[in-house]
């Protein structure tokens, strides 16, 4: 039996409901409530809670007072007026945050946070209490799914999150040990000399599941099977979060931990917005946000089956609201209801980071999926980055197997170099990809914005 799972869930969470008001349990029984209720239902329960933001935000919210008089049409028709809101990039949400704090919010209770804008600088923003405790709930619906509660025990692949002093480095071990029931094995330590210690780790710990970003995950399953390190753990599922899950990684991933392999798609500033259900299907956290898709070079909306940039609302977070808020994902929304019957309509796909689309010097458009499509035909790749550091200048850095230039390099080259015309591209080989500064690890990524950014 496990003793921490048993203490975190009948003992800390009650308490800190009782001491702190914490809802996050609250929150997860209604939302387990919610995706079985009937289509109509949920759709007359996003609408109310869109009406709310929207005469919030008209109220009290200075960078959306000049659309005070769209109140008629959100009374109304709250989806239609929310169109009326313009899309916020994060390069205009950049040059002022301060008018996207509510002029009733209660200031010492903000969370702050920040995220990497698309041209690498970080966007600092606001949440409260209740949006995190939303985000949390929608995460253990989801990790629900798969018989996972709040208190299961759980192995994470992490970057470090901050740089930290001994003592507090100390005391963030015994939180994550005792208070959250999981241990961290850092992203940046995945070295094949420590796999075996890693692999002791899994087996003595034990953990209900792993959790991690896509590259770090399948990096660790790719260098316990190079090492004939079996992973003897019976798992309910393997997460992977934040990144964009490929299907080769999956592949890897089922083959080495023999268990689920669930996709989380979340964002530190749009929290979890959609999950895998074990039918398949990406859920949206519909009763926490609404999803638009929009055309990436027009910005018009688009029908579902169609790839555009992902537009999100948070429907909770009433101290800096951001409408209509472009994360910087490509995303295709789903046509049909999931078999599972859950009512929360589906993402047919997540293509990833608009960071890593690339451009060419004759204004096309380039997805970083093709250039690791590309490269996965030499085996002895073992990672590689591609940076695009202007229209014309690239530069790629594969880590090969021994060190050495594999055979088949010259074909990719010509591939490369045919996805961008005019690019001049140099080839470096490097020991590993550094991870970012958030511990993931990007294969592909643009240093300067895209023309409409
Ligand atoms: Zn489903």
């Amino acid at each position: 039996m496990d003793l921490i799972k048993f203490a975190i869930e009948k003992f800390l969470y009650p308490l800190m409901e009782a001491r702190r008001g914490n809802q996050v349990r609250a929150n997860l029984r209604w939302l387990q409530d919610s995706e079985r209720r009937p289509a109509h239902e949920l759709k007359s329960l996003r609408e109310e809670k869109l009406r709310r933001l929207l005469l919030h935000c008209v109220e009290h919210v200075p960078a959306y007072r000049q659309y005070k008089e769209l109140v008629p049409q959100i009374v109304a028709d709250p989806m239609a007026a929310l169109r009326c809101f313009p899309v916020l990039t994060k390069e205009a949400f950049r040059l002022n945050p301060e008018s996207f704090i509510a002029d009733d919010a209660d200031r010492s209770a903000l969370i702050a946070n920040n995220s990497g804008g698309s041209s690498g600088q970080p966007v600092q923003f606001f949440m409260d209490r209740r949006t995190v405790e939303f985000y949390e709930a929608a995460r253990w619906r989801g990790l629900g799914w798969y018989g996972i509660t709040p208190g299961s025990r759980s192995l994470l692949i992490w970057g470090n999150p901050f740089e930290l002093d001994k003592l507090a480095e100390r005391r963030y071990r015994l939180t994550e040990r005792y208070l959250k029931n999981r241990r961290i094995i850092p992203a940046y330590a995945l070295d094949p000399a420590a796999m075996p210690q890693h692999w002791r780790l899994l087996h003595r710990y034990r953990p209900e599941y792993l959790y991690g970003y896509a590259g770090a995950l399948t990096l660790f399953a790719r260098l316990l099977k190079e090492q004939n390190l079996p992973c003897r753990v019976p798992l309910k599922a393997v997460v992977s979060t934040s990144e964009t899950l490929h299907p080769w990684q999956r592949e890897l991933l089922e083959e080495v931990f023999a268990a689920p392999v669930v996709n989380e798609y979340g964002a530190r500033d749009g929290g979890i917005i959609a999950y895998q259900c074990p039918a398949g299907g990406m859920h949206l956290s519909a009763e926490n946000l609404i999803a638009e898709v929009a055309d990436i070079l027009t910005g018009e909306l688009l029908p579902p089956g169609e790839r555009g940039l992902l537009l999100v609302t948070d429907l909770n977070n009433f101290s800096q609201p951001r409408l209509r808020y472009q994360l910087g994902d490509e995303v295709i929304a789903g046509e049909h209801p999931c078999s599972c019957g859950r009512v929360m309509r589906l993402l047919e796909e997540t293509c990833g980071r608009e960071d890593d689309i690339f451009l060419t010097t004759g204004g096309r458009f380039v997805h970083g999926v093709a250039f690791a499509n590309c490269i996965k035909r030499l085996p002895e790749v073992e990672a590689f980055q591609i940076v695009q550091l202007a229209p014309a200048e690239a530069k790629v850095l594969p880590v090969t197997r021994g060190g050495q230039e594999p055979p088949g390099l010259d074909g990719v080259k010509a591939d490369y170099q045919a996805l961008l015309p005019g690019t001049r591209i140099s080839y470096q080989l490097v020991d590993k990809i550094p991870p970012s500064a958030s511990g993931k690890i990007r294969y592909a990524v643009r240093q300067f914005p895209l023309p409409h950014d």
